[in-house]
Protein backbone atom coordinates (compact mmCIF):
# COMPACT_ATOMS: atom_id res chain seq x y z
CA UNK A 1 0.00 0.00 0.00
CA UNK A 2 1.73 3.72 -0.70
CA UNK A 3 1.48 6.00 2.07
CA UNK A 4 1.27 9.60 1.17
CA UNK A 5 4.19 11.51 2.98
CA UNK A 6 3.29 13.64 5.88
CA UNK A 7 2.99 17.32 5.02
CA UNK A 8 2.28 19.69 7.09
CA UNK A 9 -1.22 21.46 7.05
CA UNK A 10 -1.65 24.01 4.22
CA UNK A 11 -0.75 27.39 5.39
CA UNK A 12 -3.39 30.21 4.61
CA UNK A 13 -2.58 32.77 2.17
CA UNK A 14 -3.55 36.03 2.06
CA UNK A 15 -3.92 38.38 -0.63
CA UNK A 16 -1.47 41.26 -1.63
CA UNK A 17 -3.24 44.55 -0.31
CA UNK A 18 -4.93 42.56 2.74
CA UNK A 19 -2.24 42.94 4.93
CA UNK A 20 -1.97 45.24 8.12
CA UNK A 21 1.82 45.72 8.44
CA UNK A 22 1.43 47.53 11.72
CA UNK A 23 0.59 46.23 15.08
CA UNK A 24 -2.94 47.88 15.82
CA UNK A 25 -1.39 50.34 18.94
CA UNK A 26 1.50 51.20 15.99
CA UNK A 27 -1.47 53.10 14.04
CA UNK A 28 -2.29 56.86 14.71
CA UNK A 29 -6.09 55.91 13.53
CA UNK A 30 -7.21 52.64 14.29
CA UNK A 31 -9.04 50.92 11.45
CA UNK A 32 -12.76 50.25 13.10
CA UNK A 33 -14.88 47.65 10.94
CA UNK A 34 -15.12 44.54 11.54
CA UNK A 35 -12.63 41.99 9.76
CA UNK A 36 -12.40 38.13 10.55
CA UNK A 37 -9.41 37.52 8.62
CA UNK A 38 -8.48 34.26 6.79
CA UNK A 39 -8.61 32.44 10.52
CA UNK A 40 -11.82 33.64 11.06
CA UNK A 41 -11.24 35.61 14.24
CA UNK A 42 -14.29 35.99 16.02
CA UNK A 43 -15.12 37.58 19.55
CA UNK A 44 -17.40 37.37 22.29
CA UNK A 45 -18.50 38.20 25.67
CA UNK A 46 -19.44 35.07 28.19
CA UNK A 47 -22.71 34.96 30.03
CA UNK A 48 -22.22 36.03 33.33
CA UNK A 49 -21.70 33.65 36.11
CA UNK A 50 -24.58 32.52 38.41
CA UNK A 51 -25.40 34.87 41.17
CA UNK A 52 -27.28 34.08 44.74
CA UNK A 53 -29.10 35.51 47.06
CA UNK A 54 -31.28 37.45 44.40
CA UNK A 55 -28.18 39.63 43.42
CA UNK A 56 -27.85 40.55 39.98
CA UNK A 57 -24.86 39.34 37.13
CA UNK A 58 -22.01 41.56 37.58
CA UNK A 59 -22.50 42.90 33.74
CA UNK A 60 -24.59 43.16 30.85
CA UNK A 61 -24.43 42.27 27.29
CA UNK A 62 -26.54 42.93 24.43
CA UNK A 63 -25.48 40.93 21.47
CA UNK A 64 -28.13 43.11 19.53
CA UNK A 65 -25.74 46.36 19.84
CA UNK A 66 -22.82 44.44 20.48
CA UNK A 67 -22.40 46.56 23.61
CA UNK A 68 -21.00 45.60 27.32
CA UNK A 69 -22.36 47.18 30.10
CA UNK A 70 -19.99 46.51 33.32
CA UNK A 71 -18.99 48.58 36.33
CA UNK A 72 -15.40 49.37 36.77
CA UNK A 73 -12.67 46.75 37.90
CA UNK A 74 -15.25 43.98 37.32
CA UNK A 75 -13.80 41.12 35.53
CA UNK A 76 -15.63 40.30 32.12
CA UNK A 77 -14.87 37.00 30.71
CA UNK A 78 -14.23 37.71 26.72
CA UNK A 79 -14.10 34.28 24.22
CA UNK A 80 -11.90 34.28 21.12
CA UNK A 81 -12.16 32.15 18.32
CA UNK A 82 -10.08 31.07 15.01
CA UNK A 83 -11.23 28.67 12.47
CA UNK A 84 -10.89 25.03 13.40
CA UNK A 85 -7.28 23.59 12.85
CA UNK A 86 -5.40 27.03 12.90
CA UNK A 87 -2.01 26.66 14.42
CA UNK A 88 -2.33 28.87 17.25
CA UNK A 89 1.60 28.69 18.28
CA UNK A 90 2.01 32.53 16.46
CA UNK A 91 -0.84 34.21 17.24
CA UNK A 92 -1.58 36.56 20.46
CA UNK A 93 -4.87 39.28 20.94
CA UNK A 94 -4.65 42.80 21.10
CA UNK A 95 -6.81 44.73 23.48
CA UNK A 96 -7.00 48.86 22.21
CA UNK A 97 -9.71 51.16 23.68
CA UNK A 98 -10.59 53.69 21.18
CA UNK A 99 -13.41 56.27 20.78
CA UNK A 100 -15.10 55.11 17.54
CA UNK A 101 -17.12 58.96 17.29
CA UNK A 102 -15.21 59.94 14.50
CA UNK A 103 -14.71 63.71 16.62
CA UNK A 104 -13.07 61.90 18.92
CA UNK A 105 -11.05 58.58 16.86
CA UNK A 106 -7.84 60.44 16.97
CA UNK A 107 -7.33 60.91 20.76
CA UNK A 108 -5.84 57.91 22.73
CA UNK A 109 -8.52 56.88 25.55
CA UNK A 110 -5.89 57.86 28.98
CA UNK A 111 -7.02 57.16 32.08
CA UNK A 112 -8.36 59.91 34.09
CA UNK A 113 -6.40 61.48 36.91
CA UNK A 114 -8.22 60.58 39.75
CA UNK A 115 -8.53 56.98 39.08
CA UNK A 116 -4.67 57.28 38.32
CA UNK A 117 -3.66 57.88 41.64
CA UNK A 118 -1.35 54.99 43.28
CA UNK A 119 -2.76 54.83 46.42
CA UNK A 120 -6.13 54.19 45.26
CA UNK A 121 -6.88 50.55 46.07
CA UNK A 122 -7.43 49.23 42.40
CA UNK A 123 -3.80 50.20 41.83
CA UNK A 124 -2.37 47.76 44.11
CA UNK A 125 0.73 46.09 42.88
CA UNK A 126 -0.19 48.31 38.97
CA UNK A 127 3.46 49.73 38.51
CA UNK A 128 3.84 49.35 34.60
CA UNK A 129 0.03 49.89 33.83
CA UNK A 130 -1.41 51.94 35.96
CA UNK A 131 -2.54 54.58 33.16
CA UNK A 132 -4.12 51.88 31.22
CA UNK A 133 -8.11 51.56 31.06
CA UNK A 134 -7.74 47.72 30.39
CA UNK A 135 -6.27 45.17 32.10
CA UNK A 136 -5.99 41.84 31.33
CA UNK A 137 -6.21 38.93 33.75
CA UNK A 138 -3.51 37.23 32.34
CA UNK A 139 0.38 36.56 33.33
CA UNK A 140 1.90 36.62 30.08
CA UNK A 141 0.38 39.86 29.37
CA UNK A 142 2.24 42.83 27.87
CA UNK A 143 1.14 46.09 28.32
CA UNK A 144 2.29 48.60 25.42
CA UNK A 145 2.51 52.40 24.66
CA UNK A 146 2.29 53.35 21.03
CA UNK A 147 1.55 55.80 18.42
CA UNK A 148 2.56 58.99 17.25
CA UNK A 149 1.48 60.75 20.64
CA UNK A 150 2.96 58.22 22.56
CA UNK A 151 0.02 57.48 24.24
CA UNK A 152 -2.52 54.97 22.84
CA UNK A 153 -2.31 52.47 25.24
CA UNK A 154 -2.96 48.28 24.47
CA UNK A 155 -2.53 45.04 26.26
CA UNK A 156 -1.48 41.89 24.53
CA UNK A 157 -1.89 38.11 25.75
CA UNK A 158 -0.47 35.13 24.00
CA UNK A 159 -3.70 33.42 21.91
CA UNK A 160 -3.60 29.98 23.62
CA UNK A 161 -5.52 26.57 22.31
CA UNK A 162 -8.18 26.11 24.38
CA UNK A 163 -9.01 23.13 26.41
CA UNK A 164 -10.01 19.54 24.44
CA UNK A 165 -13.16 19.70 23.79
CA UNK A 166 -13.95 23.74 23.18
CA UNK A 167 -13.22 26.16 20.50
CA UNK A 168 -12.63 29.38 22.85
CA UNK A 169 -9.81 30.77 23.96
CA UNK A 170 -11.40 32.86 27.13
CA UNK A 171 -9.31 35.88 28.18
CA UNK A 172 -10.88 38.11 31.53
CA UNK A 173 -10.55 42.01 31.27
CA UNK A 174 -11.00 44.32 33.68
CA UNK A 175 -11.70 48.43 32.68
CA UNK A 176 -10.19 51.06 34.97
CA UNK A 177 -12.52 54.04 34.55
CA UNK A 178 -16.15 55.15 34.29
CA UNK A 179 -17.46 56.33 31.06
CA UNK A 180 -18.13 59.50 32.88
CA UNK A 181 -14.80 59.84 34.41
CA UNK A 182 -13.93 63.56 33.74
CA UNK A 183 -10.70 64.25 32.56
CA UNK A 184 -10.60 60.57 30.86
CA UNK A 185 -13.11 59.23 29.12
CA UNK A 186 -15.40 62.17 29.84
CA UNK A 187 -18.61 60.64 28.44
CA UNK A 188 -17.66 59.69 25.06
CA UNK A 189 -18.39 56.11 23.35
CA UNK A 190 -15.61 53.63 24.35
CA UNK A 191 -14.96 50.85 22.05
CA UNK A 192 -12.62 47.98 22.64
CA UNK A 193 -10.38 46.82 19.69
CA UNK A 194 -9.46 43.42 19.86
CA UNK A 195 -6.60 42.47 17.13
CA UNK A 196 -5.08 39.11 16.31
CA UNK A 197 -1.96 39.50 15.41
CA UNK A 198 1.18 37.77 14.42
CA UNK A 199 3.67 37.60 17.61
CA UNK A 200 6.41 37.45 15.61
CA UNK A 201 5.82 40.17 13.31
CA UNK A 202 3.16 41.86 14.68
CA UNK A 203 1.22 41.72 11.59
CA UNK A 204 -2.58 42.12 11.73
CA UNK A 205 -4.12 39.37 10.98
CA UNK A 206 -8.00 39.87 11.63
CA UNK A 207 -9.73 42.17 14.02
CA UNK A 208 -12.98 42.84 15.87
CA UNK A 209 -14.67 45.12 18.51
CA UNK A 210 -16.92 44.89 20.89
CA UNK A 211 -18.63 48.76 22.69
CA UNK A 212 -18.25 49.31 26.36
CA UNK A 213 -19.70 51.56 28.56
CA UNK A 214 -18.41 51.42 32.21
CA UNK A 215 -20.87 52.79 34.37
CA UNK A 216 -22.59 51.94 37.99
CA UNK A 217 -25.91 50.74 37.29
CA UNK A 218 -24.59 48.25 34.43
CA UNK A 219 -28.46 46.62 34.14
CA UNK A 220 -30.16 50.11 34.34
CA UNK A 221 -28.18 51.41 31.24
CA UNK A 222 -28.39 48.81 29.57
CA UNK A 223 -32.18 49.27 29.89
CA UNK A 224 -32.32 52.76 29.25
CA UNK A 225 -30.94 52.05 25.97
CA UNK A 226 -33.24 49.47 25.03
CA UNK A 227 -36.10 51.47 25.70
CA UNK A 228 -34.50 54.27 23.41
CA UNK A 229 -34.07 51.94 20.57
CA UNK A 230 -37.34 50.73 20.91
CA UNK A 231 -39.50 53.02 18.94
CA UNK A 232 -37.46 52.98 16.26
CA UNK A 233 -35.65 49.85 16.15
CA UNK A 234 -38.99 47.28 16.93
CA UNK A 235 -42.17 49.25 17.18
CA UNK A 236 -44.46 47.95 14.36
CA UNK A 237 -46.67 50.72 12.47
CA UNK A 238 -50.09 49.82 14.62
CA UNK A 239 -48.79 50.35 17.58
CA UNK A 240 -50.30 52.72 19.73
CA UNK A 241 -48.16 56.78 19.68
CA UNK A 242 -46.39 57.02 22.62
CA UNK A 243 -47.56 60.43 22.54
CA UNK A 244 -51.35 59.56 22.60
CA UNK A 245 -52.22 60.37 26.34
CA UNK A 246 -51.79 57.39 28.67
CA UNK A 247 -55.57 56.70 29.57
CA UNK A 248 -56.45 55.83 25.99
CA UNK A 249 -53.52 53.63 25.26
CA UNK A 250 -54.68 49.73 25.79
CA UNK A 251 -52.55 47.95 28.24
CA UNK A 252 -51.10 45.03 26.10
CA UNK A 253 -51.36 42.17 28.62
CA UNK A 254 -53.42 43.21 31.17
CA UNK A 255 -50.34 44.02 33.79
CA UNK A 256 -46.86 45.47 33.08
CA UNK A 257 -44.08 44.91 35.10
CA UNK A 258 -41.76 47.76 35.68
CA UNK A 259 -37.94 46.29 36.66
CA UNK A 260 -36.10 47.97 39.18
CA UNK A 261 -32.46 47.69 40.35
CA UNK A 262 -32.86 47.69 44.38
CA UNK A 263 -35.29 48.38 47.26
CA UNK A 264 -35.12 51.92 47.23
CA UNK A 265 -36.03 51.76 43.31
CA UNK A 266 -39.16 49.70 44.40
CA UNK A 267 -40.30 51.54 47.71
CA UNK A 268 -40.04 54.85 45.89
CA UNK A 269 -42.05 53.66 43.15
CA UNK A 270 -44.38 51.65 45.66
CA UNK A 271 -45.03 55.38 46.94
CA UNK A 272 -45.78 56.67 43.50
CA UNK A 273 -47.97 54.33 42.47
CA UNK A 274 -49.97 54.37 45.70
CA UNK A 275 -50.53 58.53 45.73
CA UNK A 276 -51.22 58.38 41.79
CA UNK A 277 -53.99 56.07 42.58
CA UNK A 278 -55.65 57.78 45.38
CA UNK A 279 -55.54 61.00 43.13
CA UNK A 280 -57.21 58.74 40.32
CA UNK A 281 -60.01 57.28 43.02
CA UNK A 282 -60.53 61.25 44.07
CA UNK A 283 -60.86 62.29 39.98
CA UNK A 284 -63.32 59.24 39.40
CA UNK A 285 -65.48 60.14 42.84
CA UNK A 286 -65.75 63.87 41.91
CA UNK A 287 -66.94 63.29 37.86
CA UNK A 288 -69.78 60.85 39.42
CA UNK A 289 -70.47 63.45 41.78
CA UNK A 290 -70.80 65.59 39.03
CA UNK A 291 -72.69 63.66 36.71
CA UNK A 292 -74.99 62.43 39.27
CA UNK A 293 -76.20 66.20 39.66
CA UNK A 294 -77.48 66.65 36.06
CA UNK A 295 -81.27 65.97 35.65
CA UNK A 296 -82.07 63.14 33.86
CA UNK A 297 -83.30 62.78 30.69
CA UNK A 298 -87.00 62.11 29.73
CA UNK A 299 -87.92 59.07 28.65
CA UNK A 300 -89.03 59.58 25.43
CA UNK A 301 -86.41 61.78 24.95
CA UNK A 302 -83.99 58.86 26.16
CA UNK A 303 -85.24 56.55 24.13
CA UNK A 304 -85.32 57.77 20.97
CA UNK A 305 -81.44 59.85 21.17
CA UNK A 306 -78.65 57.87 19.76
CA UNK A 307 -75.46 57.44 21.58
CA UNK A 308 -73.66 60.08 20.19
CA UNK A 309 -76.39 62.47 20.98
CA UNK A 310 -76.55 61.15 24.23
CA UNK A 311 -72.52 62.24 24.36
CA UNK A 312 -73.15 65.60 22.93
CA UNK A 313 -73.84 68.07 25.99
CA UNK A 314 -74.68 70.44 23.58
CA UNK A 315 -77.38 68.55 22.24
CA UNK A 316 -79.14 67.51 25.40
CA UNK A 317 -79.17 70.93 26.40
CA UNK A 318 -80.86 71.37 23.14
CA UNK A 319 -83.11 68.57 23.86
CA UNK A 320 -84.25 69.42 27.44
CA UNK A 321 -85.23 73.19 25.97
CA UNK A 322 -87.75 71.50 23.55
CA UNK A 323 -89.06 69.00 25.80
CA UNK A 324 -89.34 70.71 28.87
CA UNK A 325 -92.79 71.93 29.92
ZN1 LIG B 1 -11.43 57.40 35.86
Amino acid sequence: MYVLPHAPPPQPVQPAGDRFVESAVNNTLPALEPWPGLHRFRVSVRTPPPVQHGRQPPYVFDRETNKLYVDMIIAVTFAFRVAEGTDTTRLRVSALPVYPDMHHVNTPVRRCPTHRLPELECNNGAGSFIDHVIRAEHDDAVYQEGGTTKERRSVVVPYERPPPGTLDYLVSYRFCCMNTCVGGINRRRLMVLFTLEDSSTGEALGRQSVEVKVCKCPHRDARTDRSRALPKQRRPASSPDPQEPPSRRPCPAGRLVVEVDDMIEYDHLKAVLASFRAARRGLLRARSTSDSATPALPASVSSDTTSSERDSPAERRTLFKTEAP
